[in-house]
Order: C-alpha cells, then structure tokens, then sequence
C-alpha cells in the first residue's frame, strides 16, 4: 500500500515570484505551495500525496472548488499537481494537530486520516475474475517516485542506471511457474475472452513462448493501446512492452541486456530505451530530465522515466513522472 499521508520534517520554505500570499514548502523531494507563514522550516508536518483521496471533513472543505470528485460512491478531494504562479505544486501539508495526539517522524498517518488512493474507473476491457492475490514468488511491478528518496538519493552518485520511458498504460505479468498465470497490479486474473491482458497474451503466444523456454520467469511489462488510460500514445491495436524480466526460481530479475536478449527470443517489445547514465546532482535536475516527448508517439508528451541500476541484491528503481505531464494530462 501506498502511504499516502507522512509525518515528515519542512526543510525549506521558498518565497514564489510575485506572489504576497502564498509561499513554497519543501518536504524531501516534494514542492508544495502553502499560505505564507503557515508552516515554518524544521516544521513537523502532515505530507498528503498526489493522488490522495481525502474524506470529507470540515477541514478539508477548503479544497472543495479545487478538488471534489467522486470515485464510484465515495466523495471525497482528491489531490493532484498543479501550477500556482508559474509553481509546480504537489499534494498537501496539513498541521500535525489535525491527529491529536503526539505524531512520529516518517510514521503513515492514510488509514488514520481516512485517505485513500485515488483510482480512475476501471475500463470494461481490463475487467476481469480474479483467480487470487498476486503470487508470493514474483515482485510486484511498483515503483517509489524519486521525491521520496532524498535520504538514500546522493549516496548513487557512481552508480550507472538503465533509463526507460514509462509509457502510461496498465502493469501486465504473465508467468511460467508450475502453472501459467496472467496478473495485473495487484492481482490474478482468470481467462477470458474480453480481457486485454489475455488477449495479448493470444496474440503473443506468450505461453506457449514463454514455456518454451523451460525455466521458471515472470514477464513484466505495460500493456497500452485502446480502451486503456485515453490511449494518448494513439495505438490502433494492444501493445505490451516489457519492463522486467524476474527470474522465479533465484527471485531476482534479470540484468537488462539478458531481458531484452530474451525479449528478442520471445519475440516481445522492450519499453522504449533511453539511455544509461548516472544520476544528476540534484532532485530538480532529475525532474527536469522527466519531461519530452514520447518515444512512442513524438506529438505526445511522455509520462515519466524508470530509472534502474543493477539487478539482484543490489537493485535500486525509481520512476520519475514528469511534471509537465501531470499538469497537462493527469485529470
Ligand atoms: P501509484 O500511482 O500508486 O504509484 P501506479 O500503478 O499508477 O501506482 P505508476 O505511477 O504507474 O504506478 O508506476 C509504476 C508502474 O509503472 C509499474 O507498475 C509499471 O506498470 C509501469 N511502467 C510503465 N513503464 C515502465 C517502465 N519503463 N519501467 C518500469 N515500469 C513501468
Ligand atoms: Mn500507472
């Protein structure tokens, strides 16, 4: 689960160009726009995350004009990326008083608080049964946003990343284990004729491919094209790019040139390679490097990048959404 909602430290307020009545908080890699003299640095704070759902509750009545949505039956505000003055702001920093009682640094507050995540509804085509949880011996195909790893960001400076764009779609992994399965993000689903997932898994002959190999792996990857996330990248069939090669039976995935040696076998699509370099200096560098055009599509601007270095044990992943993404196209 995501934790949605943080205690964590301010560790700058900065002033915005223009502007008399709002100011800039910094939370780790977050920018947050707040009135001015609300929060000072050092403060102990409540960081809520984009894509927060809040209940409704007086005191977030506030963000009503901005932010009221329903998600099926529930109401609720949901947060988003915004631009305030020319700022980008994300998510919202609530006063630790709103819990009383005394509140912890780094403690997950989104149960307490009643938020939830904010999820669009699910398209009929990526409707399906659901044969049982995602299985315990693959990785799910989550990633942390860089914002939150501030702490760990500046001891990765020599390290080399795979970069990646990450195309907007829906987490697809099929896997050849015992059985054959096909699972979304969280969970497994049964056949079915109607089902995207299945259906590229027909049109791709992934298991028989898949089980040709004759060892135990998951395939990762995202599965785009019509009826799925508004389609931007203006497909006219499914597509599933892979991401992630996992490796069952030593629980690891596999470095990226045997993935896409393996995709080439497999007669698979890797996501679109970007390049392998090392991390910027700074989170707002890494941000900016966020930001372009789709390899997919040039007229559409990409979503983000997953950055990866190494494999095993050693791992370290993150994505990186870009900004002038989420103001444009995140609604
Ligand atoms: P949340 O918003 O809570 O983080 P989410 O599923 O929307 O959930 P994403 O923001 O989409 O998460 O980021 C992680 C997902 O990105 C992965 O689950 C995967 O499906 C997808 N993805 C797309 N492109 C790539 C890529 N190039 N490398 C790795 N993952 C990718
Ligand atoms: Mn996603």
């Amino acid at each position: 689960m995501r934790k949605l909602a943080t205690v964590r430290t301010v560790s700058s307020i900065k002033a915005i160009e223009g502007a008399d009545r709002i100011e800039l908080a910094v939370v780790d890699g977050w920018k947050c726009v707040i009135k001015k003299g609300e929060f000072r640095p050092g403060d102990h704070v409540i960081y809520c995350e984009i894509d927060s759902f809040l209940p409704i509750r007086n005191e977030f009545e506030f963000l009503r004009k901005s932010s009221y949505r329903t998600m099926g039956e529930r109401e609720g505000f949901r947060l988003r990326t915004v631009r305030l003055r020319g700022q980008i702001s994300q998510g919202l920093l609530l006063s630790t008083g709103i819990l009383n009682r005394e509140a912890v640094i780094g403690e997950d507050v989104t149960a307490e608080l009643g938020i939830v995540k904010y999820e669009p509804p699910i398209p009929a085509c990526l409707n399906g049964n659901i044969v049982g949880p995602f299985p315990s011996f693959i990785t799910k195909t989550d990633e942390e946003r860089v914002q939150n790893l501030t702490d760990c960001y500046d001891t990765w400076k020599d390290r080399q990343f795979y970069v990646s764009e990450k195309l907007d779609g829906t987490s697809f992994t099929a896997f050849s284990h015992e059985d054959f399965g096909v699972c979304g993000r969280n969970w497994q689903i049964a056949e079915d004729e109607r089902n995207s997932h299945w259906q590229i898994v027909r049109e791709c002959q992934l298991k028989e491919r898949l089980e040709s190999i004759g060892r135990p792996l998951a395939v990762q990857g995202e599965l785009i094209g019509p009826g799925i996330q508004k389609n931007r990248y203006n497909l006219k069939s499914l597509r599933l790019f892979v991401f992630n090669i996992f490796d069952i039976s030593s629980y690891s995935y596999l470095p990226k040139q045997e993935m896409e040696d393996l995709c080439r076998e497999l007669q698979l699509e890797c996501v679109p390679f970007v390049e392998v370099r090392s991390v910027p200096d700074t989170i707002d560098e890494i941000m900016q490097l966020a930001e372009g055009a789709s390899r997919l599509n040039a007229s559409t601007e990409r979503e983000g990048l997953v950055w990866v270095h190494g494999d095993g044990q050693e791992r370290i992943s993150f994505k990186t959404i870009s900004n002038r993404f989420l103001t444009r196209h995140d609604d």
